[in-house]
């Protein structure tokens, strides 16, 4: 990666007990009981934050959480999610009531050195989502630098993630940069060929998506129920199944330029199906030729899966976005577990870098017992996304402006 300053520079350029600010993304789930359900994004901001607090710097935690719309919401305080940091990194982490003004600032001088402090929701004001100068400069005005290790917020242009930037010395944190480094691993320097499934419900939420990788990658595979409407594009019946009747010339019209751009897209030759998609139903695996008119698809066939495994196995690079059957009911995980299952596989070989992220795609690859060993599993969401479809991120930009 490049372009960017890293904490490493941060640290030759920021004197020993300044008070640094990190953009983190501490909208972690909570339970009913206010407990940190799943603590992932927590766990990979530890790096950052145990580096700047073992080099000495005094470090006030910035983040949103939840939905307030400018409003000071109790529910939706950041205070439970600070217990919960400081018992990942096994020291203690103090709250500030606001992100800027008297409370923030007081909360974050009286910091010893090393210590850490999370401060209150930053979209408890409206001025973070409208990007405002002078909240930004507010943000700003305790610190000598701000570091963003929130990949997953950086899609938006919010005074934490961009406005606070014209104010302060900006650095990539780790996990910012780990991220920037797999995703410039899968597609912007990636080694070929390269491969891109891309599965899930529709089209119609992918169609960005679907135009970029297919300039971008030799092969996509396309999976789940939007195959369904890439067959119905073909003149196929594909039954019950999900299908968007109204995407056929748009499916078409991708076929057409993936071809021009040398992309081949993988479509299912069979596929699993049964009545209805509930709990409890027999898959039925025939041709993605002969889906009888009261039959949904609900999964790929194993001819499908073969193919799918057969174009790892030439891959260098894989991206993944999406399941390629409704996962969530078995039999209809199957051909997502074994693709998952083989792509892990390669990947622990050495063979393949393999990069997954957004919607459902990190909950498929868990259920298949693949996550662990692909290179890199992004929980970015919607920021993900944004890249996949070839989009400028504004926290990305901000952090070369
Ligand atoms: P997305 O959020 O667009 O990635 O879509 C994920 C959802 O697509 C999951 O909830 C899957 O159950 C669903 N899905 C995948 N394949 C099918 C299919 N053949 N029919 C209906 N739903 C599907």
């Amino acid at each position: 990666m490049s372009g960017f300053k890293t904490l490493d520079q941060l640290t030759e350029d920021i004197d020993v007990g300044g008070i640094v600010l990190i953009r983190a993304d501490l909208n972690v789930p909570l339970d009913d009981a206010g407990a940190v359900r799943d603590a992932t994004r927590l766990q990979r901001l530890l790096p950052s934050l145990k580096k700047l607090s073992e080099a000495g710097y005094r470090i006030g935690v910035l983040s949103h959480f939840g939905r307030p719309k400018g409003q000071r919401v109790d529910t939706m305080s950041l205070a439970p999610v600070a217990e919960a940091l400081a018992v990942l990194l096994g020291q203690p982490v103090s709250f500030a009531d606001d992100c800027i003004g008297a409370a923030a600032q007081n909360a974050l001088t009286a910091l010893r050195e090393g210590s850490i402090c999370v401060l209150e929701n930053t979209r408890f004001h409206a001025g973070e989502e409208a990007d405002d100068a002078d909240f930004a400069a507010a943000l700003a005005a305790p610190a000598a630098a701000y570091v963003n290790d929130a990949f997953s917020a950086a899609h938006r242009a919010h005074a934490s993630t961009h406005g606070i930037t014209k104010h302060l010395p900006t650095y990539c944190g780790l996990a910012m940069q780990a991220e920037l480094d797999a995703l410039n691993a899968a597609l912007g320097a990636p080694e070929r060929p390269v491969v891109a499934v891309v599965g899930g419900a529709k089209i119609s939420t992918k169609l960005d998506l679907l135009g970029n990788l297919s300039s971008r990658v030799d092969t996509l595979v396309i999976g789940g129920g939007m195959a369904n409407t890439f067959l119905a594009a073909q003149g196929h019946s594909v039954g019950t199944s999900l299908c968007e009747d109204a995407m056929l010339d748009t499916a078409r019209a991708i076929m057409v330029e993936a071809e021009k751009q040398g992309c081949t897209i993988l479509l299912p030759r069979d596929a699993a199906i049964a009545p209805a998609f509930a709990a409890g139903q027999k898959a039925e695996m025939v041709s993605a030729e002969a889906i009888p008119d009261d039959m949904m698809i609900l999964d790929a066939g194993p001819d499908a899966v073969r193919d799918i495994c057969v174009a790892f196995d030439s891959a260098k690079t894989l991206i993944w976005n999406g399941p390629l059957g409704a996962f969530e009911i078995e039999p209809f995980d199957a051909a997502t577990n074994s693709a998952a299952q083989h792509a892990a596989a390669l990947t622990r070989k050495g063979q393949l870098t393999s990069v997954a992220g957004g919607g459902d795609t990190v909950a498929a690859l868990n259920h298949a017992g693949a996550g662990e060993d692909f290179s890199y599993v992004s929980t970015a969401g919607g920021a993900f996304l944004e890249w996949l479809e070839g989009k400028t991120l504004p926290g990305v930009a901000a952090l070369t402006a």
